[in-house]
């Protein structure tokens, strides 16, 4: 077993196209050690802006998932036993280092996922290292309920950690979701094993490295790198896992529950999402454009809380759609790794393939494409990258594939309604309710719509404003359960009540 020397391009490249940066190969972390898969098997790394191969990780399978599973029931007496200071202090000190490397692992984002370094210097790793400090805050000051019985007897409750959890993400904010699991299942004293998307493992081995560096106890944290079928369905149905935390689509949700059911385990599913965006011809217009763009086209639209169904009442219908576009054409396709890019590359060519069926799609359903609608040209190696352009469709009937189905990618589709009430239909009517925007000047509205929306979060004149404490999660087929603050501390600990007769 070899340690991970670095967590960025190194002098030394092991593995690359010619001309990409020199990446250290990926490996699984069990036990304390880095390690390649058992058999030796690696699935290639690809920078989706320049289709280049980056580096490789290891394909596991379950014997390596099952190494990584007892080095994590191993490690559970010890861990659970430790003092809640000693975890808290190790995530605050992950925050640290992840923030003292913030550039390095900016361009890591970048390079794996095709988005902004900019964007991930803004976004994706501040938040990474908000969690890391937030779940420390939060262990720290956690309260346990008590309940006096008259006189009687008293009831107080504890949490105690659950054992190994697996912890599954997706590959659109790799380290952003990945912190928001590691950190409160480590800091309610349980032991993990992480798999990552393969489509975007370089800033977990990164977490993976400094975690190492910090000393974290041997089997705490372990990595398993390796394709969601084999590496991720092992850690689903081994039956030593206990809980399950997992980020991804409708379908593999499905999936990891048909799998994880039958044993009882824990399991939280963040799912996907078509999230509807409110526009009531009361807003404040360029506030409630700038706000629908970004939600469309934010991280390619490869969120799963951007709205992408955009319903704007009637009498401002032209002119809002109008801006609209204006705005998704000054989002430009750029080179994610120049700093003054906005709008990058989505995460793989084939990925962009799916985007571009949902767009012909909607052409051969009479949607009229008011921009976009294609890949852009550019230069040199960005070529043959994975890119396309902010796309806005109007004319299409809001119970169209394109509008319904999430595409995840830089497409929104636009819709007129008349009333209150059918706004609220029309947002309601997909088979999705993870996340709302409504705009409005008129605060009774927003009470009242938000009420109505059938979402498991509701933003009202902003959007992705986030707050760690609240529950984070959808209804529907967006999910199960909700993580954030004492959600996240619940999802990833067992409750023992305590009655004592007085
Ligand atoms: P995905 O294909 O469902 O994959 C998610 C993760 O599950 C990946 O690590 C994947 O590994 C793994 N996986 C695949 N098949 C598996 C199986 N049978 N058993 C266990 N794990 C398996 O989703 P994605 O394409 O990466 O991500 C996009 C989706 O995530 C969108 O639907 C988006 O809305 C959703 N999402 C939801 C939230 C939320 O909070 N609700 C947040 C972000 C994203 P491989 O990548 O190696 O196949």
């Amino acid at each position: 077993m070899t340690v991970v020397p670095s967590l960025v391009p190194s002098a030394t490249p092991r593995s690359k196209t010619p001309g990409a940066p020199a990446i250290p190969r990926g490996q699984n972390l069990i036990g304390g050690g880095f390690c390649d898969a058992r058999d030796g098997a690696t699935l290639p790394v690809i920078d989706p802006a320049r289709d280049r191969l980056l580096t490789t990780i290891p394909a596991s399978g379950a014997a390596d998932v099952d190494a990584a599973v007892a080095a994590a029931r191993d490690a559970f007496p010890a861990w659970s036993a430790s003092a809640t200071a000693e975890r808290a202090d190790l995530l605050d000190a992950v925050a640290d280092a992840i923030e003292r490397r913030l550039g390095e692992l900016a361009l890591l984002e970048s390079l794996d996922n095709g988005k902004p370094v900019s964007l991930a210097r803004a976004v994706d790793i501040p938040r990474a290292v908000a969690n890391f400090r937030f779940f420390a805050g939060a262990v720290r000051h956690q309260q346990t309920a008590c309940h006096p019985m008259d006189g009687d007897a008293l009831n107080y409750t504890l949490r105690r950690p659950v054992g190994v959890f697996g912890l599954i993400t997706p590959w659109n904010l790799p380290l952003y979701l990945l912190s928001w699991k590691v950190a409160p299942a480590l800091a309610m004293g349980n032991t993990v094993v992480a798999k990552p998307s393969e489509l975007t493992p370089l800033t977990a081995t990164a977490l993976a490295g400094i975690l190492q560096e910090l000393g974290a106890p041997a089997g705490v944290f372990n990595l398993v790198h390796g394709r969601g079928h084999e590496a991720g369905q092992a850690i689903v149905e081994h039956p030593d896992v206990r809980g399950v935390s997992f980020t991804g689509g409708t379908a593999t949700g499905a999936r990891v529950a048909a799998a994880a059911a039958p044993m009882f385990k824990k399991l939280s599913l963040e799912l996907g999402g078509k999230n509807p965006t409110l526009v009531f011809a009361d807003c404040e217009l360029d506030e409630a454009v700038r706000g629908a763009a970004r939600a469309g086209f934010a991280n390619q639209g490869q969120i799963c809380l951007c709205g992408s169904r955009i319903l704007v009442e009637r009498p401002i219908y032209r002119r809002f759609v109008d801006a609209l576009v204006e705005e998704a054409r000054a989002r430009t396709p750029g080179d994610p790794q120049d700093p003054a890019t906005g709008f990058g590359a989505l995460v793989s060519a084939a990925h962009r393939d799916k985007v571009a069926r949902y767009v012909a799609l909607a052409r051969r359903d009479g949607g009229v494409l008011l921009c976009g609608g294609r890949a852009p040209e550019l230069p040199g190696e960005l070529a043959r990258g994975a890119f396309y352009e902010p796309t806005v469709i109007d004319g299409l009937s809001p119970a169209s594939e394109t509008a319904t189905e999430e595409i995840f990618g830089p497409v929104v589709t636009v819709h007129p309604f008349d009333d209150e009430r059918e706004a609220v239909r029309l947002a309601n009517c997909v088979r999705y309710g993870l996340a709302a925007s409504l705009w409005t000047r008129d605060l009774a509205r927003a009470h009242r719509v938000s009420a109505q929306l059938a979402s498991g979060m509701v933003w009202v004149n902003t959007w992705l404003l986030r707050d760690l404490r609240v529950p984070f999660g959808g209804m529907k087929d967006s999910g199960v359960g909700r993580e954030g603050g004492r959600f996240s501390l619940e999802f990833f600990s067992e409750s023992r009540n305590i009655c004592i007769k007085l």
